[in-house]
């Protein structure tokens, strides 16, 4: 199926017939943004330029003060981070689930300290992370919570959706992502005042509603044009068949290869919904007798679409935290401001390292045909056989 079609090509030419294509006062912003509020039950959704931008304005609209600690994964994306960074926050990486990858109460809690202020949690791949417990902990510590939805459109966790559970949820439109308007991205809140932080947050700081353009804050520029509001909202059209697809392809892989001794599938709880922008499964190479590069390259032999891993290491071993090379000269106002050394080493998440050393990632698609979801699960099971011989 193409990815776009005769409704994102309608909207697109009513945009251009308007003669409009700024957001504010635009049909198709406005339209996108009642529609996905209304899609996941959340009265609030704003706009910006792409998912970092929406997590960037979500983080602005918290007004930590600089040196805060917000607590996320280190397995993501960068996107999830640069928010916090450019916001003179200190993000602090807690160990994951070594099934599920993601954060949890128990793992939060270990890296909490009297300076934590807020959560970044990752739904990862579409599978969401353990809410109740995580939402209890920051209610506990007064802690605010995000919602990274960019990877985790129509998942729920115990029947609710994913980004109306934490104080903002954000979502990305890039291109990889269930949908696209090429970039984009949204958040959405229950909170009015978030909400018009969040506006503001992604309009250097003008105030369209009320119509007072004088900043009272510094902001960037993260508008989205009308443009890219049209593909969006014919996309959200498609959103629930691609979803419910992925689920299912997803669901079944998982399952055909959990009898598989030496492999552990992707660990999705039976009282969630995943919508599994990937399925990643973890190998024991002890038990497999290989490692998990010569399975990752049996796989590739069988024609099943997989590579090793999500990211090669974690977040916090990646050059730019290790050097903690931030801005340039070497400072950063944030530890500056902070008064303490902040470390990102090695080891300071075993199970995410293991992770990332042991998973294999299979590709899920809404394009699949169910011959083409057959044929990889006898794929997987083809190598398995011959490296198990
Ligand atoms: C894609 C992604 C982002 C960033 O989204 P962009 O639209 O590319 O800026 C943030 N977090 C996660 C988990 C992502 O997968």
């Amino acid at each position: 199926m193409p990815r776009f079609g005769n409704q994102e090509r309608k909207y697109l030419d009513e945009v251009l017939a308007s003669g409009n294509l700024f957001y504010a006062g635009g049909e198709k912003t406005k339209n996108l943004c009642a529609k996905f509020g209304k899609m996941i039950g959340v009265k609030y959704c704003a706009t910006a330029s792409s998912g970092t931008a929406a997590i960037h304005a979500a983080i602005g609209a918290l007004e930590l003060p600089p040196g805060s600690e917000v607590i996320t994964t280190p397995i993501t994306d960068m996107g999830t981070v640069i928010g916090p960074l450019y916001q003179n926050l200190i993000p602090v990486f807690a160990d994951v689930d070594p099934f599920t990858y993601n954060i949890t109460a128990d793992t939060i809690a270990r890296a909490l300290t009297d300076r934590t202020r807020a959560i970044i949690v990752v739904h990862l791949a579409g599978n969401p992370a353990e809410m109740d417990e995580i939402l209890a902990l920051a209610r506990e510590r007064n802690l605010f919570v995000i919602e990274d939805c960019a990877q985790s459109y129509g998942a729920k966790y115990k029947n609710k959706p994913v980004g109306t559970m934490g104080n903002i949820g954000c979502f990305s439109l890039n291109q990889y992502k269930h949908i696209t308007c090429g970039d984009g991205g949204l958040a959405v809140t229950r909170d009015e005042d978030l909400y018009e932080k969040i506006c503001k947050f992604t309009d250097k700081y003008y105030d369209r509603t009320h119509a007072g353009r004088r900043p009272t804050a510094l902001a960037p520029n993260y508008r989205m044009t009308e443009l890219q509001a049209a593909v969006a909202l014919a996309q959200l059209q498609q959103l629930e068949n691609i979803t419910n697809r992925r689920n299912a392809i997803g669901n079944q892989i998982n399952r055909a290869i959990a009898p598989l001794q030496g492999i552990t599938p992707h660990k999705v709880y039976p009282h969630n919904f995943c919508s599994y922008w990937f399925t990643m499964f973890r190998v024991n190479p002890a038990v497999l007798g290989c490692s998990r590069d010569e399975f990752a390259t049996a796989l590739k032999h069988e024609k099943v679409p997989a590579s090793g891993g999500y990211i090669d290491y974690p977040l916090y071993m990646e050059p730019v935290f290790a050097k903690k090379a931030f801005f340039p000269g070497g400072v950063w106002p944030a530890e500056v401001i902070a008064g303490h050394p902040v470390r990102y080493e090695a080891g300071a998440c075993p199970v995410a390292e293991e992770v990332l050393k042991t998973a294999i990632r299979v590709s899920v698609s809404e394009d699949f045909s169910d011959k083409q979801v057959q044929a990889c699960i006898e794929g997987v099971e083809r190598a398995y056989a011959g490296v198990r011989e």
